[in-house]
């Protein structure tokens, strides 16, 4: 079964003129939950990866059960001031005003072999703004993972033009 097919669209969500990609659909499905994780096991389960960091929060619900089934350690990048112990931020632009991802200081060794994961990738800015705090901590991210590419807005190839390796299993 197409992942892409349990994925529904909202249009004028959260704003008017967004057309919202809604993966609870794809979550709440058994079969389609244990495709995306699966799909994602089967590809890194030898990549020797040691932390699978997720994003807030849809990245979260996909990064957890990889990071299990591979042998890793969970990671979350998470929105201003959730996390509780040291921190390092780091801001971005968005078309209207700006944003911020934090992590804890001692989430990630140096040298760690690290896997970005987000339940989709739009412009790139908050996958680009969470690589450059994993290579702050000195990690090291061998790839970054998405369930949705939404490819006219470019994420996909701003991560490219910045050398960094992306799957994508539906656009
Ligand atoms: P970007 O920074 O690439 O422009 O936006 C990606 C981030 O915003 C991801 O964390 C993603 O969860 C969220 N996001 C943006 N648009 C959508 C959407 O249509 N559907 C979902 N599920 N997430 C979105």
């Amino acid at each position: 079964m197409p992942i892409k097919s349990l994925v529904r669209t909202i249009p004028n969500h959260p704003k008017p003129g967004i057309m919202f990609r809604d993966i609870t659909t794809l979550l709440k499905d058994p079969v389609g939950f244990r495709i995306t994780i699966q799909e994602l096991v089967s590809r890194y389960l030898d990549w020797g990866i040691q932390k699978v960091v997720g994003i807030e929060s849809r990245g979260f619900i996909l990064a957890a059960p990889l990071a299990y089934a591979i042998g890793a350690g969970f990671v979350p990048i998470r929105k201003p001031g959730k996390l509780p112990a040291d921190t390092i931020g780091h801001d971005y632009e968005l078309e209207y005003g700006s944003d911020r991802v934090e992590i804890h200081t001692d989430a990630i060794a140096p040298s760690e072999r690290v896997l970005l994961v987000d339940d989709l990738i739009a412009t790139g800015g908050t996958a680009l703004a969470s690589v450059e705090l994993i290579d702050q901590l000195g990690g090291q991210t061998v790839e970054c993972a998405f369930v949705i590419s939404l490819p006219d807005l470019g994420g996909v190839k701003l991560l490219q033009e910045r050398g960094l390796d992306c799957h994508v299993l539906a656009e």
